[in-house]
């Protein structure tokens, strides 16, 4: 069988902008067909004003654990960004062949934030950054992706970073 391709009459903006389009779904079929874990929805952007800039945004609905597995099957670079409410914002990118491939999804708000008199802050371990879940040192470790504040302890793994740390002096 063959096929009869006709080129369109487009100006040659447009062509670009429609190779950028082509190229991020192509790529978003990939990505899907690959991945363990699969997103929430996805969406494309070719801005006019950024001809030849494709991007490709997958969404995880409160979803940071299947935000992460899926940076790590691809292989993105994370960022987070704490909004002014305590919701934290999640992303991780990276470019794919001429695509900027984005996942993203967004935490709620932390419904207790009177965290001031928690028995954990007491814990020697609190000097130092937590590596299990990144709370920053003098800031109590969260659970469930930052959503849930551990009033009353801390991860094992913060304590042995204490541990070293001390060790280290
Ligand atoms: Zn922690």
């Amino acid at each position: 069988m063959t096929t009869q391709i006709t080129e369109p009459t487009q100006p040659d903006a447009d062509l670009v902008r429609r190779d950028s389009f082509m190229a991020a779904l192509s790529l978003a079929e990939i990505l899907i067909s690959q991945t363990t874990k699969l997103p929430t929805s996805f969406d494309v952007r070719v801005a006019p004003w950024a001809q030849g800039e494709a991007n490709l945004r997958f969404y995880f609905h409160h979803d940071v654990p299947g935000l992460r597995q899926f940076r790590d099957d691809q292989m993105l670079t994370e960022r987070m960004e704490a909004r002014k409410d305590g919701s934290v914002y999640c992303e991780a990118t990276r470019d794919m062949d001429g695509v900027r491939v984005t996942a993203w999804t967004l935490t709620d708000p932390p419904k207790d934030d009177v965290v001031s008199d928690a028995p954990a802050l007491a814990l020697p371990q609190m000097a130092v950054d937590c590596p299990a879940c990144g709370a920053e040192a003098g800031a109590l470790c969260t659970s469930h992706n930052g959503t849930r504040v551990r009033k009353h302890d801390a991860h094992q793994q913060r304590r042995d970073a204490w541990i070293s740390s001390s060790r280290d002096e």
